[in-house]
């Protein structure tokens, strides 16, 4: 399965990201292609008019930018269930490629569900499933065949409470997720090495970097949890899910996780669940608003909490419920 995600992290066909994007502000008027040619162009009666009209370099860059824009996970149609209860209902969402999406609501509205059910944890809860599909780079995460555990080396998931092995030193709780690697036998100093990147990646490496055989239980709550997101980026996921990721720390171990969010969107996709509507506010590109299983409202951040196109999504947000 791993090969045929991999397959797929090929550059994306141009115009197959602009295809993707539900966002009213990416579609691009179908009379762009007819557009009138330079002045220079028509005032010379010499030169013949193109047909069709050439791709040019900008073009290219055009095409590029609007496939690094485009979704890598999609969601379409998705409901999830405990039992009998449908808490998550009819959701349609595109995360788009290198950007950080929020994801608020009152609590018990689904978020956390939603986000499990992006890397097939949800399922992992006994009388839990989903129906609808969700898309990573256009294969469909819960088709037959697709190893969830090797999933989530692609789609890597942080929780609300910082979850390190107890047992394990700083360093092997760094590399404990290696071991799903495809060809995973590396030698000592590869994994001294993916362990570095990903503790500087987390910006831990300062903090931790003299003492990687020391129990990760030594560490204070934030330094935890940013072990915990060095974890999940040691094996280089496309997309990171972070539920509350700060729920249970200090104002300052909040911040560098923040700083942290922010800086990964340039090299991954972030969804982050929050509470926390300052932080949606500052981590974020796009929020997402959901209420009791439902998406009402998906949008560029700023837009969301200042003029919100869902009546609800503005009672949420001037603190009218919630
Ligand atoms: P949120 O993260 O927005 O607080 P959740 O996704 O955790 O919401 O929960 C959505 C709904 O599913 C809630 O009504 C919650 O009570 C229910 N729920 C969550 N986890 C379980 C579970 N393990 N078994 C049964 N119901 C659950
Ligand atoms: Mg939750």
């Amino acid at each position: 399965m791993s090969d045929r995600i991999q397959s797929q992290r090929e550059p994306a066909p141009a115009g197959e990201g602009a295809a993707a994007s539900t966002d009213p502000g990416d579609v691009r008027d179908p009379r762009d292609s007819h557009v009138q040619p330079p002045a220079a162009h028509r005032s010379s009666p010499a030169a013949p008019r193109p047909m069709v009209r050439p791709i040019s370099a900008a073009d290219r860059l055009r095409a590029a930018a609007e496939a690094v824009q485009g979704a890598r996970l999609s969601v379409e149609a998705l409901d999830a269930y405990f039992g009998d209860s449908r808490v998550v209902r009819d959701v349609d969402i595109d995360f788009r490629e290198r950007q950080v999406t929020a994801v608020i609501g009152p609590s018990g509205c689904g978020k956390s569900t939603l986000l499990r059910c992006l890397n097939r944890m949800h399922e992992t809860v006994p009388n839990a499933r989903a129906t609808g599909r969700v898309l990573f780079e256009g294969h469909d995460i819960y088709a037959r065949g697709i190893n969830p555990v090797v999933l989530r080396r692609h789609i890597g998931m942080v929780f609300q409470r910082p979850t390190p092995f107890p047992t394990m030193s700083i360093r092997d709780n760094v590399a404990a997720g290696l071991r799903v690697l495809p060809n995973g036998r590396k030698s000592r100093r590869d994994v001294d090495e993916i362990v570095e990147r990903a503790l500087r990646r987390a910006a831990l490496w300062d903090e931790v970097g003299d003492r990687l055989k020391a129990s990760a239980m030594d560490l204070s709550g934030g330094q935890q949890q940013r072990l915990c997101i060095a974890r999940a980026l040691a094996t280089d996921p496309d997309v990171l899910l972070l539920d509350e990721p700060t729920a249970s720390l200090d104002p300052l171990s909040t911040q560098r996780i923040e700083e942290l969010v922010y800086e990964l969107r340039r090299e991954i996709t972030v969804i982050i669940v929050t509470h926390n509507m300052q932080q949606a506010a500052r981590v974020s590109d796009r929020t997402a608003f959901m209420l009791a299983g439902e998406l009402v409202e998906v949008s560029a951040t700023n837009q969301l909490f200042t003029a919100p196109s869902d009546p609800r999504t503005e009672e949420y947000i001037t603190g009218r419920f919630g």
